[in-house]
This record gives C-alpha cells, sequence and structure tokens, in this order.
C-alpha cells in the first residue's frame, strides 16, 4: 500500500509544489494522475522513490517510510520500484539485450538466471527480434518498451511512469498502455502521469487530479480533466 498523509513538499520557502496530499493506493491498483504543468505531478512520483524527502507529512510505501530510511538502505527500496519515463532514459551504447539485462545485474543475479529472465520478458514484450540493437536503432515503441521491459525485469511491487507515451503517435501510446496494463494484471501497483487526455477516457481507471499542488478530484472510472 502506498499511503501519503498531510504531504507537503516545498522547493524554497517560494515553491510549493504539493500541498496537504492526503493519497491511499492499494495494492495492484493502476491510476492515472492528471494536472497541468507545474501541478506536481512529478514531484509526486519522485517523492516516492525517494528522490525527495516531504517537508511535511508522512509518505509510506508497504510499511516503510521511505524518509527514515538510511542511505545504505535507499537502493534497495528503489529496486522495488520501477520507474519509466516520457525519453525512455535507455543507455545508448548497450543494446535492447543489456540494457535490461543491466537492470538485474546490479542486483548481483547470478548471470544464468539473468539470461533466463531478460529472454523471458524480450520475447513477452515482443522486442525479442531487436535485442542486439542499440537504442537508436529503435522506433519509440519500441524503445518504450524496452524501457518498460528494464523497469519490470526485477518484479517490482510498483511501476511509476512519467509521461510514458508524451512522444509516441496515438497507435504506439495505446499499445504501450496496453503493455501497462498486463503488467498491472501481474499484480504491480501502476501510477501513471500523463497528459493524454484519449488514453485516460478510454481506460475507466482511477484519476487523481492535481492542481497547484492540490488533489482537486480522485475518481474511479474517472476522465481527463484538465483546466
Ligand atoms: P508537473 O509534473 O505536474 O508538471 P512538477 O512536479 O514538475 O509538476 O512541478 C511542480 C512545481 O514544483 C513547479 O512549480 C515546478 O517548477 C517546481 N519544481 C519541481 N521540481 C523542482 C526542483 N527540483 N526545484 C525547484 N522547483 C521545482
Amino acid at each position: 500500500m502506498i499511503s501519503f498523509q498531510a504531504v507537503t513538499k516545498k522547493f524554497s520557502t517560494n515553491i510549493t509544489a504539493l500541498e496537504g496530499i492526503n493519497l491511499e493506493i492499494q495494492n495492484g491498483e493502476f491510476i492515472f494522475l492528471v494536472g497541468p504543468s507545474g501541478a506536481g505531478k512529478s514531484t509526486l512520483l519522485h517523492l516516492l522513490t525517494r528522490e525527495y524527502k516531504p517537508s511535511e507529512g508522512k509518505i509510506i510505501v508497504n510499511d516503510l517510510e521511505p524518509s527514515k530510511l538510511k542511505p545504505s538502505q535507499i537502493p534497495d527500496y528503489r529496486r522495488r520500484i520501477g520507474f519509466v519515463f516520457q525519453d525512455f532514459k535507455l543507455l545508448d551504447d548497450r543494446t535492447v539485450w543489456e540494457n535490461v539485462a543491466l537492470a538485474l545485474q546490479v542486483r548481483g543475479m547470478p548471470e544464468a538466471e539473468i539470461a533466463k529472465e531478460v529472454d523471458r520478458v524480450l520475447k513477452l514484450f515482443e522486442i525479442w527480434e531487436r535485442r542486439s540493437l542499440f537504442p537508436r536503432q529503435l522506433s519509440g515503441g519500441e524503445a518504450q518498451r524496452t524501457a518498460i521491459a528494464r523497469a519490470i525485469v526485477g518484479k517490482p511491487s510498483i511501476l511509476l511512469a512519467d509521461e510514458p507515451t508524451g512522444d509516441l503517435d496515438p497507435q504506439t501510446a495505446s499499445s504501450v498502455i496496453k503493455l501497462l496494463e498486463e503488467v498491472n494484471s501481474w499484480g504491480t501497483t501502476v501510477l501513471m502521469a500523463t497528459h493524454n487526455r484519449e488514453i485516460v477516457d478510454n481506460a475507466k481507471r482511477r484519476v487523481v487530479t492535481l492542481k497547484g499542488g492540490q488533489i482537486v478530484k480522485d475518481t474511479q472510472e474517472g476522465k481527463y480533466e484538465v483546466h
């Protein structure tokens, strides 16, 4: 479970990115986070990765309080969270296969097991044929499938996505959403920040709307209502 309890995040005395956020997310939910630019969506995601600490209030993630972790505990905490970005953030000098494998190598998993897991995920995501290509040789959709493969290969309990369809055409964007829905169907909690009205309106999922750092709406089977 993820719980935000009266969370405020200030970057300086005059920049309040989030204010008084109360939000409960159950395991296995799929949630869209919407709102105008500057509403605080990215800040909320980065609080979950423990890149930022709340200025006030408390965040609980699966019985842990990320802001109370010692520096030595943070890498282990982050391994339980997958992150997908608009610009993929793949390593240019590594192949598709190597980009995904790296996520397991940093955990010290034995090479034979890594090979098995990476092959399995690449086949499942239909990018196995692209495994020896470098990121610049991929289409936007293939690059995002690779980035999602890398994010989930370690079986995180939570997947965060910040505008993962931002640069993709509508058809590719919808295939990326299908993939995120598949990951969610395995039990992974998915929290996705987006500006994509069509995707949000078609998905009929919970929609949390932020404005000026506050939650202004939180609806099951919600719509994209950003003003
Ligand atoms: P969104 O993702 O909804 O566009 P952000 O979370 O990126 O919104 O930003 C919320 C507010 O916090 C904005 O006013 C933004 O300028 C500010 N902000 C975000 N990150 C930082 C930072 N690292 N330093 C200072 N201000 C920041």
